[in-house]
């Protein structure tokens, strides 16, 4: 099994967009209250005294949209002044880094990855649920302000839905030629939008790079991160192709990771709830930091029997009470 030394940090379950496989309009959401959400001093102290001594130096914030949550230049900051913190990186939908990416490198952030699943704004609306104008061109104008403030590698992430954005596979690896970009493409999962997934189905990464190999061809390539993205690259391309196939390939042996909620429920598996700890009630009556860091240990140590395996599983998102945004995606 792998070393077990990431986590990805849920700062928030709410969210600007409703993509329509993710949080579909319509859907009953009922959100974490205020008060119920982790502060950025129980975050901290739960960083140095529990994760960090159990062998954790990776960090991703994300949500719902972590831009939205308040004081995060500050988390930002805290997390990436602790010593023993070697990579941190944030999951955004991108709307908000025309004026966050700036503050966002200055507090410390090295890494973004941002959600892009359409270069056709009004496609673009349709699936973030067509909130307000311009959406796509905000983010599109997030995109180039994060790379001209020196975001590298600026990772983009595309989730390929059939008949929906698959189209325009051809378009969002082209990204990859000119710029040193890492384009991933993500197989659509049943969580979130279960409809959805009955109705369009999903495309089995090896599509994907069919369709690409047919158009350039395609070889190995290597990008700095933790995922599990199968990396090629497009001959003379300066950026890279990630594919993350969790549905057609299970790559469970090789997660290293845990999640926290913004609730601060600590779970072992994006798709398992066994064994989840509640940290924020326990730290919040009185449990000491060296009590939950045995714990987390002891959950850590059942992890292997606890990963839930989605392809082998034959079951579907109806199994799942959180969506991605509620999880933490
Ligand atoms: N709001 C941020 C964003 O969209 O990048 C961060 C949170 S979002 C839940 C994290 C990632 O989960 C996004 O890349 C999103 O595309 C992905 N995601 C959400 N629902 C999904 C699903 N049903 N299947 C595959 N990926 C999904
Ligand atoms: Fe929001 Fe991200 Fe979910 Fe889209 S994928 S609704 S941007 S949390």
């Amino acid at each position: 099994m792998s070393k077990i030394d990431y986590l990805r940090i849920s700062l928030i379950d709410r969210c600007n967009f409703r993509c329509l496989y993710c949080m579909p309009e319509g859907e009953e959401l009922s959100y974490i209250l205020k008060q119920n959400i982790l502060t950025n001093h129980e975050l901290i102290n739960l960083l140095q005294f529990v994760f960090i001594p159990l062998g954790f130096t990776k960090f991703r914030l994300t949500g719902g949209e972590p831009l939205l949550r308040p004081g995060v230049i500050d988390l930002v900051r805290a997390i990436a002044s602790l010593p023993e913190t070697q990579d941190l990186a944030i999951t955004t939908n991108g709307y908000h880094l025309p004026e966050m990416a700036q503050p966002l490198y200055d507090a410390g952030l090295r890494r973004l990855n941002i959600s892009l699943d359409s270069l056709d704004g009004e496609k673009f609306d349709r699936i973030i649920g067509n909130r307000g104008r311009s959406n796509w061109a905000r983010t599109w104008q997030g995109i180039q302000t994060a790379y001209e403030v020196g975001f590298n590698p600026l990772k983009l992430n595309v989730v390929v839905i059939p008949g929906i954005n698959d189209s325009e596979v051809e378009d969002l690896a082209s990204l990859t030629i000119d710029k040193s970009w890492h384009v991933r493409f993500i197989e659509f999962m049943p969580i979130g939008n279960l409809d959805l997934f009955n109705e369009k189905a999903w495309i089995p990464s090896e599509e994907i790079r069919r369709i690409i190999r047919e158009r350039w061809g395609l070889k190995e390539g290597q990008v700095k991160g933790n995922g599990p993205a199968d990396v090629f690259q497009i001959p003379g391309a300066k950026g890279t192709l990630g594919f993350i196939s969790q549905m057609s390939e299970c790559f469970c042996e090789r997660c290293n990771r845990l999640r926290l909620s913004a609730d601060g429920w600590l779970r072992p598996c994006l798709l398992n709830e066994t064994g989840q700890i509640d940290l924020k009630t326990s730290l919040r009556e009185g449990v000491s930091l060296s009590t939950l860091k045995e714990q987390v240990r002891e959950l850590i140590a059942q992890k292997e029997s606890i990963n839930f395996k989605l392809r082998d599983s034959g079951t579907n998102s109806q199994d799942y009470s959180r969506t991605m945004s509620q999880i933490g995606g």
